[in-house]
């Protein structure tokens, strides 16, 4: 019977590994995977990248026939500058940068890159073009550098250390029993939420994209880690023409320009101070956020900072 027992097991270690590993690929593939239906067009050519400029052209989009989610969205992302979107839960704003990304196509109007609607490109050169930082980093079965490394394979050591130290993550990693040897993932070392981000960070620098959307995370932060975020995010976004999902409007103050979305429209739009001067929902959603934060902060009088 232990004769059995013992190749029965080892076929039992086998078939988990190989299942993890299949967790993982399809985790890392989900996001890709949505968008099977997505087909290149026969005479798609390479999307040329000039400022990379964005521009959301009268967009409607529906997921379902019968219910639209957004309504003639129209607004320009001037090349290397930040916008940054924000509005309620379910208003649409992800499903923004999905239709940059090119997971779905408009059902009206277009998206244009420097003036080329993304129906006309190689779907590979406009991912090419474009980095995401996403809220839930997906990290391989591997060592820390390969994770990082992922984001231009081939990338050097050297290269790899550069990006880990704009995304603020170097020292962590030296201080990890093998460095950057360090094994992560599922079966390594658990990084946290804040720590997953900033892997992600370093590999979207090492992409160098022209392009990037940052969705940030909508988990509670205190305000070092928010302040932490802010930071990283300018280090990103610097030259680079940027979408940020936000959903802490302190993190955004500093955009060219702020859209707040409801119900799928944009109905206002403009600067932080701009959109506080005219009293809206954007103003209404600061005033709640900070009133939030007072609250927090009288919940932890220790926490000196909050
Ligand atoms: P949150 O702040 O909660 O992330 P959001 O503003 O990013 O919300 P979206 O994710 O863009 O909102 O979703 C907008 C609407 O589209 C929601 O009503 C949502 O239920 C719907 N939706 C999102 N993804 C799909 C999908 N794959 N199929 C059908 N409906 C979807």
């Amino acid at each position: 019977m232990i004769q059995l027992y013992i190749p029965l097991n080892f076929l039992g270690v086998i078939y988990r590994e190989i299942k993890q590993s299949m967790a993982d690929m399809e985790r890392l593939f989900s996001l890709l995977e949505e968008n099977r239906e997505i087909a290149d067009a026969p005479d798609a050519v390479p999307l040329q990248i000039r400022g990379a400029e964005v521009h959301f052209s009268h967009v409607d989009f529906a997921y379902e026939a019968n219910r639209k989610i957004l309504l003639d969205v129209d607004f320009t992302i001037a090349a290397g500058t930040t916008t940054a979107v924000v509005g309620h839960s379910g208003a649409g704003k992800s499903t923004l940068s999905r239709l940059l990304f090119r997971f779905y196509d408009v059902s009206a109007g277009a998206v244009l890159i420097d003036g080329q609607d993304i129906r006309h490109v190689t779907q590979h050169s406009l991912r090419q073009a474009i980095g995401i930082v996403p809220q839930d980093t997906v990290l391989f079965n591997d060592t820390i550098e390969y994770n990082i490394a992922y984001g231009r394979p081939g990338a050097q050591r050297a290269d790899v250390v550069a990006a880990a130290k704009s995304a603020y993550i170097h020292d962590f990693i030296e201080s990890l029993p093998d460095g950057y040897d360090t094994m992560v993932g599922e079966r390594g070392l658990k990084l946290s939420g804040g720590e997953k981000q900033r892997v992600a960070i370093a590999r979207t620098l090492l992409k160098h994209p022209a392009i990037l959307i940052f969705d940030e995370a909508t988990s509670a932060l205190d305000t070092h880690a928010e302040q932490a975020i802010q930071s990283q995010l300018k280090e990103i976004a610097r030259d680079r023409t940027t979408l940020v999902i936000a959903h802490r409007l302190s993190t955004i103050a500093d955009a060219a320009q702020i859209l707040v979305m409801d119900q799928g429209r944009i109905v206002e739009r403009g600067t932080h101070a701009a959109l506080l001067n005219a009293n809206g929902l954007y103003a209404q959603m600061w005033q709640r956020q900070q009133m939030q934060r007072h609250v927090v902060q009288e919940e932890e009088p220790g926490s000196g900072e909050l």
